[in-house]
């Protein structure tokens, strides 16, 4: 069986033929951004007639929140003229094979989750990137909800009285945690740095960058903390470019370790990679074809 499998991210949209793992045929565009969904629709026409009789099912990992076959966010305005936009109906009108669709962090869990063997019955993805993100796997099952929202754990409360959330809550763990959250405290510093640089000078031991990533870490580590003891979860795969950065598991580890014995659970980096979205749309797509 091969699926098409189309990663639509803020910045690209890729595409591919995946089978039994193996990615072929990698395309990648940038995804528009002036009248978005007008080329949207066009962009997405070309993918499926490109591929056109090469696969059994379609599999969509996008950015944002797939409400009944519509493209949605917590806060629409991050979408710009994408929000609400028709994905399933602009996807099934080119062709007669199942499509599936679901959220690009929930797709890179899958993938994490497959990928490394499935050991675990429960588990938890979590990117630090420009956000915070999440995947959950209950009883081997992903988790995406009736409103698709499921995993959007960046959004749980980390700090009542902490930094307002771009979704409009205060005090989220992605308001705290982020790359954009270390990008605009350390922007506000008499020497100013972008996150790359703040984890340089965290491990030189600079002491407001220290104290910046250890309230990152520290709110990372309550998330995880939270989920293991609401969920079981054993395993949790930590991914994106600041929960990659040197030094930061480790700390992670540190802090979770001091918490008591059922809070504890492997935290593993993640191994997936920039294709984790279009490889595990497709999985998740074949399994529940299966
Ligand atoms: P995205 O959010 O697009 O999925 P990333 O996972 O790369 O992408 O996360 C981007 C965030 O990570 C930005 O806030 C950026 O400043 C930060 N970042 C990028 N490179 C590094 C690095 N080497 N170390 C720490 N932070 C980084």
């Amino acid at each position: 069986k091969c699926c098409l499998a189309i990663d639509i991210g803020g910045t690209k949209i890729a595409s591919a033929l995946v089978t039994d793992q193996i990615i072929t045929q990698r395309q990648q565009i940038k995804t528009p951004q002036a009248e978005a969904a007008t080329r949207m629709a066009t962009v997405l026409a070309e993918i499926m007639q490109q591929y056109d009789g090469k696969f059994d099912a379609v599999a969509v990992a996008s950015t944002g929140i797939i409400n009944n076959g519509v493209l949605t966010a917590l806060n629409p305005k991050n979408l710009g003229g994408l929000a609400e936009f028709p994905l399933l109906d602009t996807i099934a009108k080119y062709t007669a094979c199942p499509v599936g669709l679901l959220n690009d962090v929930q797709a890179a869990a899958y993938a994490e989750y497959r990928v490394s063997g499935e050991k675990s019955v429960n588990f938890a993805f979590i990117t630090v990137s420009t956000g915070v993100g999440g995947g959950i796997i209950l009883n081997r099952q992903l988790q995406i909800g009736p409103n698709g929202v499921a995993g959007h754990i960046g959004h749980t409360l980390a700090d009542p009285n902490g930094p307002m959330c771009g979704c409009g809550r205060r005090g989220c763990v992605e308001a705290i945690a982020s790359g954009r959250a270390i990008e605009a405290a350390a922007a506000q510093w008499a020497n100013p740095c972008e996150p790359k640089e703040v984890f340089a000078r965290f491990r030189q031991g600079v002491p407001e960058a220290v104290a910046l990533i250890q309230r990152s870490a520290h709110a990372l580590t309550g998330l995880i903390a939270d989920l293991v003891i609401g969920n079981d979860i054993q395993r949790v795969v930590l991914g994106g470019s600041v929960g990659l950065a040197e030094g930061y598991l480790p700390l992670v580890r540190q802090y979770l370790q001091q918490l008591p014995h059922f809070y504890q659970a492997d935290v593993v980096p993640a191994i997936c990679g920039q294709d984790a979205g279009l490889l595990g749309a497709a999985l998740w797509m074949q399994d529940s074809l299966t």
